[in-house]
Order: structure tokens, then sequence, then C-alpha cells
């Protein structure tokens, strides 16, 4: 995938494609990138890429000329271009997957207040916001799209790692385990330990449900609480529900 990511701090965006697993998936060839600094398309003598908002208000909107000049470089038309904004659709699993099987993207990042919205109808395919938040400007809510996007891609990371991760059946991801056994009085669940693997398949599934209920209960759906789950889900609930976090260890230390 060719990514082509703008901003008026392109810096900001550097590193992250200079270490771990994207400067692999750049060596390998799955990945490549290119950050413009929009404001290199201002043609004034200041490179002023901002401007007051017409009929009043707080603080400035990026302009249309330098983005739209910026944009028509980046391949506009013609390329799935994206402008990161808190009032877009909400970015999910099912979208970065979407967005993972296209040849090549163009994320453009605001600042200020936005962008003037001429930029958005005459050039952007789609608006995404990365959660009902709103940050400072659009570098990190890039950088959070790509990297939900470009793991999705073949040969990035393993298929296993992907299948078992939350959303990936519609479901949080259960709770995980590794040495030691015992840890500062918490053990890990026998079961877990067992070595049977359809009850640990069965007490993840279990475990799952319960986390899903209890922090995103909206993402239980007829699709997914099918009549085996919802059984599954009984089960759990009458063997303890889910425990928060801290919950175990508190408990512990009143019985010291
Ligand atoms: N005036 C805008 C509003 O109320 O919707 C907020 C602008 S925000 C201060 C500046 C920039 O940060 C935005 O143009 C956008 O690129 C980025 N941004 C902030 N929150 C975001 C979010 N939740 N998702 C995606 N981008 C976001």
């Amino acid at each position: 995938m060719k990514l082509t990511i703008l901003s008026l701090f392109p810096e900001i965006l550097k590193t992250y494609f200079e270490a771990s697993i994207m400067k692999r998936a750049v060596a390998a060839g799955h990945v490549e990138y290119s950050l413009v600094n929009i404001r290199d398309y201002a043609t004034d003598k200041h490179h002023k890429c901002d401007d007051e908002v017409f009929g009043g208000g707080a603080g400035m909107l990026m302009k249309p000329e330098p983005l739209d000049k910026a944009l028509e470089a980046a391949g506009s038309p013609g390329i799935r271009t994206v402008y990161v904004t808190p009032s877009g659709r909400l970015l999910t699993q099912s979208y970065a997957e979407e967005l993972s099987r296209e040849a090549g993207l163009v994320i453009l990042c605001g600042r200020y207040e936005g962008v003037d919205q001429r930029i958005i109808e005459s050039r952007i395919t789609d608006e995404i916001s990365i959660g009902d938040y709103v940050l400072s400007s659009g570098e990190v809510a890039a950088l959070v799209l790509v990297d939900a996007i470009y793991r999705l891609m073949p040969g990035v990371i393993s298929g296993e790692s992907l299948e078992e991760e939350s959303f990936s059946k519609g479901l949080l991801e259960y709770p995980q385990y590794t040495r030691p056994a015992l840890y500062d009085t918490i053990r890990v669940p026998d079961v877990v330990l067992s070595g049977n693997h359809a009850q640990i398949a069965r007490w993840r599934l279990k475990a799952s449900i319960l986390k899903t209920l209890a922090y995103r209960p909206e993402l239980l759906t007829k699709d997914n609480l099918a009549e085996d789950i919802a059984r599954l889900l009984r089960e759990a609930i009458d063997e303890g529900g889910w425990h928060e976090p801290g919950t175990v260890h508190s408990s512990r230390t009143n019985e010291e």
C-alpha cells in the first residue's frame, strides 16, 4: 500500500515509520510512504496555511488553496482520500479491514479548527474519527488509522495473531497469562494450565463474552449471541461473572 500523509508538521510522523513492525513492513515492500508538508504548497510570501473563520468564532481554519494543491499532487481525485476529524465516521475494525484492501491511501491531518469545507466536498472520500474526543491535531489520529490498517495487510503480522484479537469475532479478547503460573499470590486459572485445548477454548470464549458484556454490551448482537453463546453466557454469570481489574488484588489484600 502506498500511504501519503499531508500535515503541517510531518516531522511528528517520521519516527513512526522508522521503527519496529512498520520499519520491517516498509523494508519488505508491504508499505510505501510519503510525508508531505502542506506548507510547501502555500504560494504567498509567508507560506500561510490558515485564516479566520467566516461568520466569526474562535480559532483559525486551514485555507483551501495549499490543501487543494497538495491533495492534487498526492493523486486526488482518483485515490481514496481520508480527512481525520472528530466529526467523521467512527473508525472500527471492519472499517480498517476495508481500508487495508486499498492499493493507496491519502490521509489529511487537520490543525486549528479544521479545514475549509470546500476541500472536504471536492477532495475527501472518507471523513474518519478515531473516537468521541477532540485531539489538538490530526497527526496522532492519522497514525492510529495507519496502525489499525497496515497490520491487517497480508504478510505484515501473522494471520493467526489477527484471528484471536478483540473484534475479530465481534467480541473483546479474553484475559491472557504468561509465566510464572503463580505471581504475587495470584494464580493463573487452573483450566488455562490444564493442557485441555477444548476446555481452554471454552473458557476463553466465556471470558470474552463476559468481558464484552461488562465493557461493551452494545457489541453483543444477534450474530455473536447465537444459542450456544447465550448458554455459555448464562453459565459464566452463574460461575461468578466478570471481575473488574483490581478486584482480585483488593480482595486478596483484605484477606491478608
Ligand atoms: N473544530 C473541530 C471540531 O470541533 O470538530 C476540532 C478540530 S481539532 C482541535 C484539530 C484537528 O485534530 C482536526 O482537524 C482533526 O484533524 C484532528 N482531530 C481531533 N480529534 C480527532 C478525532 N477524534 N479523530 C480524528 N481526528 C481528530
